[in-house]
Formats: structure tokens, sequence, C-alpha cells
């Protein structure tokens, strides 16, 4: 393996390289340090652009929009504080229902070792479930979605309800947000 700028010496990296959650060294400024096989793997297998994704690359840029900042002070927070961060987030296609967990664990100063594990995945049997538009459209015809849990804000009430048909296909003109049970994990 070739030498790292600033890495970590008790990290096993072989150790890693051979864990079946994707994992990777993340820089506290969001540049992916280092990133183990299965981390490349799920990237390949779900299409990404493997540049993208790799060594040098920005962690913070995996997320959309809004919720970008959210991860930024997720990392901060966990190295300040010196503390693991848990997060729950779905991520489901048409034929499977899948949630992800992901892990924050600082590392010194430096960063955070970020660690995404499949929790539930099962094919899909229940029918997914649409809803109104008009109904969660707010005053600027947008509607926001929370990038961790896939809830969509209704209207410009704070209520957050699951709508399953829109976590696979989005409705036009959707911005991403944080809901307020996923956003306190971090506070
Ligand atoms: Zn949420």
């Amino acid at each position: 393996m070739n030498a790292m700028r600033g890495r970590p010496s008790e990290l096993d990296f072989d150790l890693l390289d051979a864990d079946p959650a994707s994992i990777a060294l993340v820089r506290r400024d969001g540049t992916i340090e280092w990133v183990n096989r299965a981390w490349l793997a799920f990237g390949q297998e779900n299409g990404a652009d493997m540049r993208a994704i790799s060594a040098g690359t920005s962690y913070f840029a995996a997320i959309a929009g809004d919720a970008r900042p959210w991860l930024v002070r997720a990392v901060e927070a966990c190295i300040e504080g010196d503390r693991i961060l848990e997060a729950d987030y779905e991520c489901s296609s048409r034929s499977q229902v899948r949630t992800f967990r992901m892990r924050l664990l600082p590392y010194h100063d430096i960063g955070v070792l970020a660690e995404h594990s499949l929790r539930v995945g099962r094919p899909r049997v229940e029918p997914l479930v649409g809803a109104d538009e008009r109904c969660y459209r707010n005053a600027q015809g947008v509607i926001v979605m929370c990038s961790n849990c896939r809830r969509t804000l209704r209207g410009d009430a704070d209520v957050w309800d699951f709508v399953s048909q829109w976590t696979v296909e989005p409705p036009p003109r959707v911005s991403h947000g944080i809901c307020g049970v996923c956003s306190s994990y971090f506070y």
C-alpha cells in the first residue's frame, strides 16, 4: 500500500480492506484519503462514476444540495466532540428495500472513518405508494425531501411523511434537506 500523508499509524488498513462495510478515511475538509474494497465494489454495482468516489475526491459531494452542510457539520462535530455519530438512512430501489447505517468514527484531529453498512436489505413486497404532489409543494412550488430518511415535507407544515414512490422516482422540482429527527442525531 502506498504511504499516505499523515496516515494514522494504528489503523489496520488490511483489516479495514477486508471488511464488508463500505469504509472511507475522510479528512476534516471532506477529502477522501483512502477507501476499502467494499466501498469501490458498492460504487461499481450501483453505477457510480468511479473517479468521483475514489481517494482524492470529496466525501461531501456524495450528498445532495441542502443536506451537504449537515454532513459537513456532522464530520466536524464528530472530530471536535471526539464521539461516534450514527445515522440510518434509506436507500431503496424499485425492487429492493434497503436501509444503511452510517457511522462516523473520529480519528484524532485528522478526520473520520466513515463506515456505511447495510442494516436491512430485502425484496420489496409492498406496493410503492404515491401521494398528491399539491399537498407537498411549498410556496415556491418545491418538494423537500430529507436526504437521510427520505421522508417528504408536507407543504409548508413541519410534518414529514414517508412517500415510498418518491424515494424511488422523485417528482419534479425536489430539493434535499434534513428533517428535524435526522438533524437531531448530530446536535
Ligand atoms: Zn430525516
